[in-house]
């Protein structure tokens, strides 16, 4: 294992540095030895990255590096490294590249024959795997998902058969509607929301989509910043899937439907029939 010492020499090249997610403690020794180091730290919004470094007693030139201005920007940034200059690139949280700006830059800069190198750290998605307890053997990273009930159910039907957890991030004011789309489609599958990580109102909820759906719908929009990870599609028999399909759909239809209208569309959707989706129905509206 290389050795970090804080008199390391840094060479020419662009860093790709991961800074904290909301506690500032994650800032690793070496990410700082190296902001502290650079003769400029590309940065999305000066002001954050400004407070970061104030907190570490680091001064240095910041230009602004965000989506807007990459085509204007990427240019300078690149002069910077044929002269010989040493340039870190920071987000305004976590890990630069990760749904945030950068991929251009470090093609560009790699294609250029510059050295690239990269301080890993806080990064919401992983850190939300790590919590989740869900299989993370294989996981897709779905960034964002659409605004929209209807192109978020499309987003959410693309992926229903990848046997992978799901990653993505949502806000707080969305989280509702988009876990009530993921119900509707996914059915009731296991999940997780992670809320503030590594900050004081940290929080996991873990249950099924279904659960979880209802819990966001009744109680008051959540504060803060959200990952969502949804686990795989069950592996099971042909039978048994249908059979889970079923219940899960039923389930969520039943929100919205008559007990004759959710078993009619229950039964368009599953090769189980009708009469069995009907009683089932009758069985899980009684007492309603
Ligand atoms: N590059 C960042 C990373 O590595 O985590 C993510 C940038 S993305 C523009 C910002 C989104 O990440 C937020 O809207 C939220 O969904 C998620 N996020 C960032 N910090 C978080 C935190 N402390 N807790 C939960 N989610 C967080």
């Amino acid at each position: 294992m290389a050795e970090f010492g804080s008199q390391q020499i840094l060479k020419p090249g662009l860093y790709v540095v991961a800074t904290p997610i909301g506690n500032l403690g994650d800032l690793s020794p070496r990410a700082k030895h190296i902001l502290a180091e650079v003769d400029m730290i590309a940065c999305e919004d000066t002001r954050v990255t400004a407070r970061l470094l104030t907190a570490n007693l680091i001064k240095k030139p910041l230009v602004p590096y965000h989506e807007h201005n990459g085509p204007v920007a990427r240019p300078k940034i690149l002069a910077k490294l044929a002269s010989g200059g040493k340039v870190a690139l920071v987000s305004d949280a976590g890990t630069p590249l990760i749904s945030d700006p950068g991929f251009k830059l470090v093609a560009e800069a790699q294609d250029a024959g510059h050295l690239v190198s990269a301080v890993p750290g806080p990064c919401a998605a992983v850190m939300a795997l790590s919590l989740a307890g869900l299989p993370t053997d294989r996981f897709l990273f779905m960034g964002f998902p659409p605004g929209k009930s209807k192109a978020r159910q499309s987003w959410f039907k693309a992926e229903a058969k990848t046997h992978a957890s799901l990653v993505f991030y949502e806000s707080a004011k969305r989280v509702a509607d988009c876990l009530k789309d993921a119900a509707d489609v996914l059915g009731a599958r296991q999940a997780a929301i992670c809320r503030e990580l590594t900050k004081r109102f940290e929080e996991v909820r873990r249950d099924n989509l279904l659960a979880l759906a209802a819990h966001y719908s009744e109680a008051d929009t959540p504060k803060g910043e959200i990952v969502v990870v949804i686990g795989p599609p069950a592996e099971h028999s042909h039978d048994d899937a249908t059979a889970l399909d079923m219940e899960a759909l039923l389930t969520a239809a039943l929100k919205h439907m008559s007990v004759k209208s959710a078993s009619a569309f229950v039964a368009e959707l599953t090769d189980v029939p009708k009469k069995t989706i009907y009683a089932r129905a009758l069985e899980l509206t009684k007492g309603r």
